[in-house]
C-alpha cells in the first residue's frame, strides 16, 4: 500500500519509454497550456556511442575525434534551430501560433516535466525493467536515482528486491538443461547448445565465466 509521487525532468524520447508503464498516475506539464522551457538532453562524450553490431537495441564503441564532434554540432544545432523557429511561431507580432501547434516541431531530446505516482509494486516492476543494464542508459539513470529513494524509503524492501529480483537471473528451459549438464561434468559448446550466441553469451555472463 505503500505510494511514492516523483516530480521528474527528462527529454521526451525518454518519457516516450517511461508512459508505457502503465500502472501510475501521471500528469504532465501542458506544452498546450505553457511553454517549454529552452532545454535540451545532450549526450556526455562518453556516451555517445555507435550501434552495437550485436545487439539492434545497444550500443557498440564510443564515437571519437571529428565524429564525436560533429554529431554533438548536429543535436545542438538543430535543437536549437527548432527552438528559435519554436519561440518566432509563438510570437505574437509575427504569427502568433497556438502553443499546442508551435510545439509540434521541437527536437525529442527537448525536456518535458511530469509527477509520477505509483505505488511499491509498481515501481519495484518498473525499476526492474528500467534499472536492468537491457535499458537504455538515458532512462536507465532515472531508475538507479531513484533506487536511491527507495533505498532511503523503505530500507527492508529494497533489501529484498536487490536480492530476489535485481540480482536474480532467469534461466529458460534449454539454459537450465545445458547448466545440468555441466554441472554435471559433459563440456557443453555454444554450437551445438540450441542457444543462440546472444542466448549464450547472456548464459555465460550470468555465470560469470
Ligand atoms: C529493454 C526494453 C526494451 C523494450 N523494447 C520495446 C520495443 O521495442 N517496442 C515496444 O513497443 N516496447 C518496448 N519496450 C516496452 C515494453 O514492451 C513495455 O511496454 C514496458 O516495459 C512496460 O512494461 P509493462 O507493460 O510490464 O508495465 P506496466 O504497464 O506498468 O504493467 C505492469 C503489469 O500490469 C499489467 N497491466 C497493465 N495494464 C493492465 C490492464 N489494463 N489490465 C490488465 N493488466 C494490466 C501488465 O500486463 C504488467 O504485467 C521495452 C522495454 C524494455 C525494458
Amino acid at each position: 500500500m505503500c505510494e511514492i509521487k516523483y516530480h521528474v525532468k527528462l527529454p521526451i524520447f525518454v518519457a516516450r519509454q517511461w508512459i508505457r508503464h502503465r500502472t501510475a498516475n501521471v500528469n504532465e506539464y501542458s506544452a498546450r497550456y505553457s511553454i517549454l522551457d529552452k532545454e535540451f538532453y545532450i549526450p556526455a562524450p562518453e556516451q555517445l556511442a555507435v550501434q552495437a553490431a550485436d545487439n539492434r537495441q545497444g550500443r557498440g564503441a564510443v564515437l571519437e575525434g571529428q565524429a564525436a564532434a560533429d554529431v554533438l554540432n548536429i543535436l545542438r544545432r538543430d535543437a536549437e534551430q527548432t527552438y528559435a523557429n519554436y519561440e518566432d511561431m509563438l510570437d505574437e507580432s509575427k504569427y502568433g501560433l497556438a502553443r499546442e501547434l508551435a510545439r509540434m516541431n521541437l527536437t525529442l531530446n527537448t525536456y518535458t516535466q511530469w509527477y509520477w505516482k505509483t505505488d511499491l509494486h509498481n515501481l519495484f516492476h518498473f525499476l526492474r525493467l528500467r534499472a536492468d543494464a537491457h535499458a537504455q542508459y538515458e532512462i536507465r539513470v532515472y531508475a538507479e536515482a531513484m533506487m536511491e529513494t527507495v533505498k532511503a524509503w523503505v530500507p527492508l524492501s529494497y533489501g529484498a528486491f536487490t536480492d530476489y529480483r535485481l540480482g536474480a537471473v532467469t534461466f529458460s528451459a534449454k539454459m537450465l538443461d545445458i547448466l545440468k549438464r555441466m554441472l554435471s561434468g559433459e563440456q557443453v559448446e555454444q554450437p551445438t547448445s540450441g542457444l543462440s550466441k546472444r542466448e549464450w553469451t547472456e548464459m555465460m555472463v550470468a555465470l560469470g565465466r
